[in-house]
């Protein structure tokens, strides 16, 4: 016997995942091979007020905006959450694009950072809750060092944040362990209920 909720998979309600998870554990690699891997996966584009990587394209991997535009975006309730990243720069994910997408029905998936992911849990009570988790906390510096984009002082920064992210684990339904990209991937598509 099926109860309501059971019945009939494919007309379920599309679900929102959030992925959150210590600095530099590779959420944003995860993110990027799902985007190239499992198309039918919406991954959300954040608005940011750090300036483009080389390589980055706005409205592609951000939407670059101005503190001005920032401001009116949380402040005309049109952000879904909003932090400020490493003490520094803020992020937020634009509400709209998030609703139409789950009224569509297609699976959305939110890369952020852990305030923001306790933000969705008050927000979008619904939502499903993926902690990608580093194999070991060597692992993780070994990653954050070898990035080798920020200055000492950032990654510091952002050690620090991550000490105190890993400590948020139990806060999230499930654990990912990102040992290899490729299977880290595969998982997180399959708890969507999509792929492989
Ligand atoms: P990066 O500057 O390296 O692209 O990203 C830095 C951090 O910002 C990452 O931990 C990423 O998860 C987080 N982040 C990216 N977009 C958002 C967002 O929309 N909201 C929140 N809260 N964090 C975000």
């Amino acid at each position: 016997m099926t109860t309501p909720g059971e019945a009939g998979a494919a007309a379920a309600p599309a679900s929102v995942t959030v992925l959150a998870g210590p600095t530099a554990v590779g959420k944003g690699t995860v993110s990027a091979r799902i985007r190239e891997r499992f198309p039918e996966i919406w991954l959300s584009v954040s608005a940011t007020t750090r300036a483009p990587r080389p390589g980055e394209v706005d409205g592609v991997h951000y939407h670059f905006v101005s503190e001005e535009v920032f401001t009116e975006l949380v402040e005309t309730d049109r952000m879904l959450e909003w932090a400020v990243v490493h003490g520094r720069h803020r992020y937020g994910t634009p509400r709209g694009p998030v609703e139409e997408t789950v009224a569509a029905g297609r699976p959305v998936l939110l890369e952020i950072d852990l305030s923001g992911a306790r933000q969705v849990r008050r927000t979008l009570p619904g939502a499903r809750f993926v902690f990608l988790a580093p194999p070991d906390w060597d692992t993780l510096v070994d990653r954050l060092v070898g990035r080798g984009t920020e200055d000492a002082e950032e990654r510091e920064r952002r050690l620090t944040t991550a000490r105190s992210e890993l400590a948020a684990e139990p806060e999230f339904d499930v654990t990912i362990v990102n040992d290899r990209v490729e299977r880290a991937t595969e998982e997180l598509a399959a708890l969507i209920g999509v792929g492989v």
